[in-house]
């Protein structure tokens, strides 16, 4: 016990290292504080060596070459650590739309407007005509309503927030109609109900979860109601004997009722994918047509664009709408009406729209080119990995994930690594493969199935990257 206290206490303080003269050159690169910080996580894990074994830590710390060896460790930690804990990362997941990394990619033009507004000052809410206070969403109105046929539209940080400003506008102390059936979770953090709970709006069910007929929405309707409202529902289907109503009849029922119809599309797509050879999406467009009143919608789903809530519809609604106090709260900063205004510009030439954004790129990639892909990839792959696992070819399913479009509906191509371990063993040696391909200075995500490492290649988007990436791999075995 004794000479563990005297291992603490003869390791040099962090003032003493920070003056040392190999970190002279570390603290003129990276500031004080980073260096500092550093040589406060390399003490303590030499604090935990000397907790393991004290006699070998005690032996390092009286060697004459102790304090520059420690402090060659601080400066090359500090040359190694990425200075920010965000990274890109490679989405070979199967995942297309990735709320976990970070949803759509987007297009050149965005990235660069997102540059551009970033470093200047702007007419953000400044009108360059009249030289007075402008709107921020005036930047992006006319393109939305050219787009989907909207009378006006607004913004908002995303769709969560498009549908909690709705209902807080429009059925606050009152209640909204909502089908049973529609009572969707989402990601796992929205919830239908706990989002209107928010709103302050009543939520009324309606139906049962698999059938609810337009009389179930005119027997609720009473004095206190003032929303009905339709959740789209893409990503989860439930099958058989069921019915739902159509948007036409809930919006004719709505406004022989007096009452606004919301309809909260979730991915909202804005023109029809089937030109692309994708399955049918109700488009924002149609939806209005329907009759909704309102339609709120994502704007990094199917869109491809930055985080955003879109809310389009009936001018005198949205313009309440816009002057709730709540929509301060959650407006968009400037980077994001840069990036978006891009984006919804490509939408007016559709028939480039695919060689323009990544997303809708990523989503129709031909299988052909996957599968060449695959069959550069995998001889680079398996002479890597020969002595750690087994690689081939698979077929496999993407998803376009975010609630968009129905389950495993993209035929695409996948490299499966399968560890080469004695049972028993598989599971850890799985782990540690992943964490190796997760370790690399542009991490590699893929998915973890059956005691394989599956890398769905459909998102990949730079193929030497990724040669060159997997030369660093370093598989700790
Ligand atoms: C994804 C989704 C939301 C939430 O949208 P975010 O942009 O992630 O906030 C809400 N409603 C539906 C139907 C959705 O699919």
């Amino acid at each position: 016990m004794k000479s563990e206290t005297n291992a603490f206490k003869a390791l040099p303080n962090t003032d003493f290292l920070l003056q040392s003269i190999e970190l002279e050159e570390a603290v003129s690169t990276f500031g004080n504080t980073a260096v500092k910080l550093m040589i406060r996580e390399e003490l303590s894990l030499f604090r935990s060596k000397i907790s393991d074994n004290n006699q070998f830590a005690i032996d390092q710390i009286l060697r004459d070459d102790f304090v520059e060896i420690f402090c060659g460790n601080v400066a090359k930690r500090l040359k190694n650590s990425s200075n920010t804990t965000l990274l890109p990362v490679i989405n070979l997941t199967g995942t297309v739309v990735h709320t976990n990394l970070g949803r759509a990619r987007l297009p050149k033009s965005a990235i660069n407007a997102m540059t551009l507004v970033a470093g200047s000052a702007s007419n953000l809410e400044y009108d360059l005509v009249s030289g007075k206070r402008g709107d921020r969403d005036s930047h992006l109105e006319k393109l939305l309503c050219e787009i989907t046929g909207a009378e006006s539209a607004t913004i908002v940080n995303n769709n969560a927030a498009a549908v909690l400003l709705v209902l807080n506008t429009l059925a606050s102390g009152s209640e909204a109609i909502i089908s049973r059936g529609e009572l969707v979770e989402i990601g796992g953090a929205f919830r239908i109900p706990d989002v209107m709970k928010s709103a302050n709006s009543i939520l009324k069910e309606v139906g049962t979860t698999n059938r609810t007929h337009l009389s179930d929405y005119e027997s609720a309707i009473g004095t206190n109601t003032s929303v009905l409202m339709k959740v789209h529902t893409s990503n989860y289907e439930i099958k058989g004997f069921t019915n739902s109503v159509a948007e036409s009849e809930l919006g004719k029922l709505a406004h022989q009722r007096k009452l606004h119809f919301v309809s909260d599309l979730g991915s909202g797509t804005l023109i029809d994918l089937t030109r692309y050879g994708l399955p049918r999406e109700p488009t924002v467009r149609e939806n209005l047509e329907e009759g909704a009143d309102i339609v709120t919608f994502s704007g990094d789903k199917l869109l491809g664009g930055p985080q955003a809530g879109l809310i389009v519809g009936k001018k005198e609604l949205v313009e309440r709408i816009k002057r709730n106090p709540l929509k301060r709260a959650l407006r968009v900063d400037k980077i994001t009406i840069a990036a978006l205004i891009e984006v919804l510009k490509l939408y007016m030439d559709p028939d480039r729209l695919v060689s323009r954004l990544p997303l809708l790129a990523d989503l129709v990639r031909p299988i052909g080119e996957i599968d060449h892909l695959a069959g550069r990839l995998l001889p680079v792959f398996a002479e890597k990995l020969a002595d750690v696992a087994e690689v081939s070819i698979e077929q496999c399913k993407s998803q376009i994930g975010s609630g968009a479009l129905p389950l495993d509906l993209l035929e695409s191509r996948a490299l499966v690594l399968k560890p080469l371990a004695k049972k028993g063993e598989t599971d850890a040696r799985l782990q540690k493969l992943a964490n190796s391909f997760r370790s690399l200075s542009t991490p590699i995500i893929g998915r973890l199935h059956d005691g394989r490492l599956i890398f769905d290649l459909r998102c990949l988007e730079n193929e030497s990257q990724i040669v060159g990436l997997l030369k660093s791999l370093t598989l700790d075995y």
